[in-house]
């Protein structure tokens, strides 16, 4: 859908993509009209994004290139971890605060590596729900200070891994997701000869909300029920190892919108662990799980994208309600553990997509209709030449009864081909003349909006929305996506994003806006040069839970940090190639040698047969090839 040309200013920009409001300190729009990025937040340097992907370009990456700011990796622990530690000294609290990174967030090892980096001041250790992330974290972790907490459930050798761990005088917690795993863990510490660190999940009253909120609540998959807590903390007290039940956990889910719910779920969890302290189980630590929210949409509600709270809200809520409560139990403050993962890596990831095309449901073309024209045609222009503001909404109605009635005859055969092409062509101009009419206006009927989303031009990107946006398909998230430049110029098509997976399912339509939700994001007119979006604040969970779908795979992964003494104020340090054709084959168990032998076969038969010359046949072999060690997504020469 076009729009008309209006006066456009960097700071329409701005508020055109919401870009002031999600993108915290980190991300704006500079005086070049190009995305700027502060991977230090507001007081450090700001880059221009449009550099980056030009630096990419020369080192000949072809997009989809998703870029790492390994500086906002940093930025973002050391922010989290200050928070608390400040509101522990507002509050005047006993206790010291021990957070961690759930890998599962992002398993990536430079991500962990970064983290743990940046994390070694604060003591920041590391999560892991899985044996395999266990296997990394227990690897990775250098520092005996920090936790390492052990969620989900387990089995022997995920136990036996745990207690590798507690050999080697890691603080390493097992959280008890199910009764009969008490009884395992401490067969396992028995047989290995090493005292375990047992952690219990409760289940609260207490439900989040949103899109992640099935983590909580008295029907949540994990956690013990009072009565099993209970249970437990005997079995320990007859066996003597109550000094090692250290830990009290709860989770209320991921990206929890609501303040509310984490003021009372920390309340009621407190009060639990108050309880057990004075049972004679004395705790050493609070664990609030994950649930610090992001900011997707930037409008600082509790919609499901976003939160109606800040970091420092948070934080400040989560040691002020322990303390309330210890207080009011007079036991001591325990120390406070939390596990907020996407708060830290959201932000630090960018994708960037080429858009390589559009589809247009209106092109700048004459209306008109001449005496040879069918009558429908005519009857089409008649209404686009009377549309005004009184009869807009009526003239959509008399144009739909057209637009049928054209489709009807056509399947007759009573409409030939051309007048069926300007019938529909017609129609559009009429809708998008219609919907210029509505504009603005806080009334728009209902079959006047569904056609307005209807509209919307298709821009083509180069990139698979099941590898990279998959919580955007599968659960209706929201991401913040611009272009990222040309910003100095007034976008002239309101725009759908369509990805090149063979399903219908890889588009996305729906956008963040300053009043919610839009169908459709304003983007510019082709003009020749590569046009790339960004994708931000996708940090957390889209890269290992993207799959294969077609058989697009991992994308390219540039790392970026910045640099005062580079020209730019940034060098790449790591290129990780995207997955290659011959990669994703073999994850589907194709072999490349058996492909070409295959291919081989096939030409040779083509060259007895006169089909192919011997020459032709062996350089269509080479190109297989050759072809099998490329990118799997499209490559534009641009
Ligand atoms: N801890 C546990 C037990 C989780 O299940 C999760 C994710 O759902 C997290 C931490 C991380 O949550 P978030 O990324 O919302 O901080």
């Amino acid at each position: 859908m076009h729009q008309t040309a209006t006066p456009w200013s960097l700071s329409q920009a701005i508020q055109t993509f919401h870009v002031d409001r999600w993108g915290a300190e980190y991300f704006g729009v500079n005086e070049k009209g190009n995305v700027s990025v502060r991977p230090i937040g507001a007081e450090g340097a700001a880059l221009d994004l449009d550099q980056i992907f030009q630096e990419c370009r020369q080192r000949k990456l072809t997009l989809p290139v998703l870029i790492r700011f390994q500086d906002i990796l940093r930025h973002r622990v050391c922010a989290v971890n200050r928070s608390f530690l400040a509101a522990i000294q507002e509050f005047s609290y006993q206790g010291q605060y021990r957070g961690v990174f759930p890998i599962k967030v992002n398993q990536m090892r430079e991500v962990v590596e970064e983290i743990q980096e940046a994390g070694r001041e604060f003591n920041f250790g590391l999560e892991a729900g899985s044996k395999p992330e266990l296997f990394a974290a227990l690897a990775v972790h250098d520092n005996n200070e920090s936790l390492i907490i052990c969620n989900g459930y387990k089995d022997r050798e995920f136990i036996r891994i745990a207690m590798l761990g507690r050999k080697l005088n890691k603080k390493v917690i097992m959280v008890i997701e199910k009764p009969d795993e008490l009884q395992r863990i401490l067969e396992v510490s028995e047989e290995m000869g090493v005292e375990p660190l047992i952690g219990v999940r409760v289940r609260l009253q207490s439900k989040g909300a949103g899109k992640w909120a099935l983590s909580g609540g008295e029907d949540a998959k994990f956690g013990l029920s009072t009565a099993e807590l209970l249970e437990c903390g005997e079995i320990l007290k007859a066996r003597n190892l109550v000094h090692c039940f250290q830990l009290l956990h709860f989770h209320v889910g991921s990206q929890v919108p609501d303040i509310l719910t984490i003021k009372k779920a920390v309340r009621e969890a407190s009060r639990f662990y108050a309880k057990l302290y004075k049972m004679g189980f004395p705790l050493k630590y609070v664990d609030c799980g994950g649930g610090l929210g992001v900011d997707y949409d930037g409008s600082r509600t509790s919609s499901e994208s976003s939160t109606n709270y800040t970091l420092n809200e948070y934080t400040r809520d989560v040691v002020y309600n322990i303390a309330d409560i210890c207080q009011e139990e007079d036991v001591p403050h325990p120390d406070i553990v939390s596990e907020g993962g996407r708060a830290i890596v959201a932000h630090h990831s960018v994708l960037l997509v080429e858009t390589f095309g559009t589809i247009e449901k209106t092109k700048n073309i004459e209306i008109k209709a001449a005496d040879e024209d069918h009558k429908l045609v005519k009857d089409m222009v008649f209404l686009i030449e009377k549309l005004n503001k009184r009869n807009r909404r009526e003239s959509v109605h008399d144009a739909l009864q057209i637009k049928q009635e054209a489709a009807n005859r056509f399947e007759l055969g009573l409409l030939d081909l051309p007048a069926k092409a300007k019938i529909e062509t017609y129609f559009w101009h009429l809708v998008e003349d219609v919907v210029a009419l509505y504009g603005g206006s806080r009334n728009i009927p209902e079959e006047v909006s569904e056609l307005t989303s209807q509209l919307g031009d298709q821009f083509l990107c180069n990139f698979s929305v099941f590898q990279s946006l998959i919580d955007h398909w599968a659960l209706g998230q929201l991401f913040p996506i611009m272009p990222i430049h040309r910003l100095c110029e007034a976008p002239s098509h309101d725009a759908t994003l369509v990805d090149i997976t063979c399903d219908s399912d890889g588009k996305i339509n729906k956008f963040i806006d300053n009043q919610g939700i839009r169908d459709t994001i304003p983007l510019h007119a082709p003009n020749g040069n590569p046009y790339v979006l960004g994708f931000f604040l996708m940090g957390a969970y889209q890269d290992v839970m993207g799959d294969l779908h077609n058989l697009f795979g991992p994308v390219t992964e540039a790392h970026i940090f910045l640099d005062p003494d580079e020209p730019d104020g940034f060098y790449i340090e790591e290129v990780i190639p995207g997955y290659s054709i011959q990669q994703v084959l073999t994850d589907v168990q194709y072999e490349s040698s058996q492909l070409a032998r295959q291919m081989k076969a096939q030409i040779d038969a083509a060259i007895k047969a006169n089909l192919l010359k011997p020459s032709e046949g062996m350089k269509l072999l080479d190109g297989y090839e050759q072809g099998l060690k490329q990118t799997t997504y499209l490559s534009f020469e641009s």
